[in-house]
Formats: structure tokens, C-alpha cells, sequence
């Protein structure tokens, strides 16, 4: 059996944070990052529609980027003073990731990371309150996607969260919020989305519901992501749309090894942070070049190759026109073609792959990807990453 899971509602539209009138509950925990969402005046206005809807809000603010346990737990504590009906979180991913993990402590204080890490194991959420997500960045969809990450900074480890309960009942898609991004952080999650898109559409699960999403947020971000960079307001409304439908492809198709490296290397190097949408645009080249080895996903590629208008008189080099064109968008954007061209260290790199390599393999999106991988092929992966050449693994 397979399952696809969306939230019940989906806004969209410039102004529509405005639907925030029309919740019909009494008490709000809204919860918000580091003040950029405040600075622009859109909490205030957030706050001002719950009201006119009758609704008292508390206004939980500072989350972190890369959200830790601690503001989890924080956050959950100040539900249960305040028992809201609706968790409502306004912001890039950090803070949407944070209030989901919020919101299971909140309902059930006694749970712990520890039992609810197992994938699609969580207890059954809408006891206490439901959940209305608006994003503010285009790329992560976290407001339609059954996941969240949350960092144990003491253990030096990641939670990747993932569970259908989770998933927002209300997604608020406001291209408004997202005019608010700086260039660098509309080229990186501009191509985080692409890559959610890219990886859904070849992933082992992909399914009928999720193929024409996937497509469709391929075919968007070809044509507008450029001109959301240089600053086209309408072709910057069109990525936030089609973000979220990557999003909706890949909460249910899942990813694969792209982000299974970038997760496993944004934090690995002292001679560099590699933000993930940077190393997911980095890496994803050599990864559809690594994949189209498997026959299904090479014939995934070309279908993408040709939709895009790429021109190729065979399979391969239809897959190499998709791979040039990745590679021209990053160029466009500024972005690397290597690990070695980002500044990463060869040292560091040569002392720390054979590890980085194994947790990659190990990492939770390795499972869904077209072609299996082992930690020696993968080292081979990163290295052609690492020095730019043409993947042979
Ligand atoms: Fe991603």
C-alpha cells in the first residue's frame, strides 16, 4: 500500500496571510526565527488577523537556524502553559521544523527523541491542536512536508524527523513573505527545490500522485529561477509555488543520495560550512550522472532532459545536457562546481571522507535513491566532487 499525504488546506496568492482571519480557534502559539519575519512587518499583521478572528495569540520568537532540542523543548513547555489550539509558525524551515517537533512534546510530554527517531512511528497528533505553516524562504516546503530536522548539539548529531503527523493541516503561500529573501538565499533554495523535484521524480517510490508535481516544480524552475535572482517579483510568486510542489512530491516520493551527502557534509568541514542548498546544487550533477546507470532512472532523466527543451541524439547525452544545465544555472548563481573550487580544504577533505562517506550511505534518504550505493563507491562520489572530474564509480 502505498499512501500521499497533503495538508487539508492550501493558500496561495499575494496577501493571503490574510486567511489567517478565518481560522476558527481561541488560542495561537505563533512561532518565529530570528526577526527578519518581525522586521517586515508581517508578525504584526499575522498577530492582527488573529485577532480579528477571535484568537488570542502568544508569540514564541528566536528560534535558531538548524533548531536545537532545547528550543524543542522550550517551545513545547510554553504550549502546555498556554494550551493554544492552533501552533502556527511563520519563517524559513528552522522555525517550521521547530514548532512540529514542538507540537509532538506538546501533546505528549513524556515521548522522547529517542522513540519517535524510528521513521513513521509517531504517536497520533489533532489531540490538543492542529498546525498552520507559512513559509517565507522558497525551498525547504517544510509547510507541506511530513518532516524535520532538529540538531542535538550536545550529541553532535542530527534528528531527521519524519511522520504523515506532521504534516501541517494548513499551508499558508504567501509570495509576499518570500520577496523578503536576499539573491544568495533565493539561488540556494531555489536549487534545494530543484533537487527535491529532480530526486522525487527518479526516487524508488515515486509514485503516480507525485510524478506530475515533481515535473511540473522541473519545469518552473528552469524557466524562473534566474529571473527570481535578478529580482523578478512574478517569477519569484511562481518559485514559491512551485517549491511547494516539490515539496508535495517528495514529502511523499522521498530523496535520495544528493541530499543524503549534502546532510552529511554542511557541517563536516572547518574550512567550510556548505549551506544545503549550495551542496545539494553542487552535488547533483555528479549524482544524476552516478545514477543514470540504473536504466529506469536514466530513462527518468531523459523524460526531464526533454520536457526541458535539451538536446541530446541519445539517452546519454541527453543525461549529460540535463547535467550541463544544472551546471550552467549554478554558474549563474555563482555557485561552485566543486568541493575544491568552494575552498574546502584537500587535507581535511582526504582525512575525513572515508567517515563521511559511511554516514552518508547511511543517512535516511540513501534508501529511496535509483541506484544502491556502498561507502567505497561513495568516497569514489565525493571525490569526483571534490577534484571536479567526470564521475566513473
Ligand atoms: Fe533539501
Amino acid at each position: 500500500m502505498a499512501r500521499f499525504t497533503l495538508p487539508r488546506d492550501l493558500y496561495f496568492g499575494k496577501g493571503c496571510l490574510e486567511e489567517l482571519k478565518n481560522l476558527k480557534g481561541k488560542k495561537a502559539i505563533l512561532v518565529i526565527g530570528g526577526g527578519s519575519m518581525k522586521k517586515f512587518g508581517f508578525v504584526d499583521r499575522a498577530i492582527e488577523y488573529l485577532k480579528e478572528a477571535g484568537i488570542e495569540t502568544l508569540l514564541f520568537e528566536g528560534v535558531e537556524p538548524d533548531p536545537s532540542v532545547e528550543t524543542v523543548m522550550r517551545g513545547a513547555e510554553a504550549m502546555r502553559q498556554f494550551e493554544p489550539d492552533w501552533i502556527i509558525s511563520m519563517g524559513g524551515g528552522s522555525p517550521i521544523d521547530a514548532a512540529k517537533a514542538m507540537w509532538v512534546f506538546y501533546e505528549y510530554p513524556k515521548t522522547s527523541f529517542k522513540k519517535i527517531l524510528t521513521p513513521f512511528s509517531f504517536p497520533t497528533l489533532r489531540t490538543k491542536a492542529k498546525f498552520c505553516a507559512i513559509p517565507s524562504t522558497s525551498g525547504t516546503a517544510t509547510e507541506v512536508t511530513a518532516f524535520s530536522v532538529i540538531t542535538d548539539y550536545a550529541k553532535g548529531v542530527k534528528y531527521p524527523l519524519a511522520d504523515f503527523n506532521i504534516t501541517p493541516d494548513v499551508a499558508i503561500v504567501d509570495p509576499d513573505l518570500a520577496e523578503t529573501m536576499p539573491k544568495k538565499l533565493t539561488a540556494h533554495t531555489g536549487m534545494d527545490a530543484l533537487t527535491h523535484a529532480i530526486e522525487a521524480y527518479v526516487s524508488t517510490v515515486a509514485q503516480p500522485f507525485t510524478d506530475p508535481l515533481a515535473l511540473e516544480a522541473i519545469k518552473i524552475i528552469d524557466k524562473d529561477l534566474q529571473a527570481s535572482y535578478d529580482g523578478d517579483m512574478k517569477a519569484r510568486e511562481n518559485m514559491h509555488y512551485a517549491q511547494c510542489m516539490a515539496g508535495m512530491a517528495f514529502s511523499n516520493a522521498l530523496l535520495g543520495i544528493t541530499h543524503s551527502m549534502a546532510h552529511k557534509t554542511g557541517a563536516a568541514f572547518e574550512t567550510g560550512h556548505i549551506p544545503h542548498g549550495c551542496a545539494n546544487a553542487i552535488y547533483l550533477p555528479y549524482v544524476i550522472q552516478y545514477n543514470a546507470v540504473n536504466k529506469r532512472a536514466k530513462e527518468r532523466y531523459c523524460e526531464i532532459a526533454k520536457m526541458l527543451g535539451l538536446k541530446g541524439k541519445s539517452g546519454t547525452a541527453l543525461v549529460n545536457a540535463l547535467c550541463d544545465r544544472i551546471r550552467e544555472m549554478n554558474a549563474y548563481f555563482g555557485i561552485p562546481a566543486s568541493l575544491k573550487e568552494y575552498g574546502i580544504n584537500e587535507e581535511e577533505f582526504l582525512a575525513k571522507i572515508d567517515n563521511i562517506a559511511k554516514l552518508a550511505v547511511g543517512d535516511a534518504c540513501t534508501g529511496s535513491n535509483p541506484r544502491p550505493i556502498t561507502p567505497a563507491k561513495m568516497k569514489a562520489l565525493f571525490t569526483h566532487v571534490y577534484y571536479g572530474t567526470t564521475v566513473r564509480v
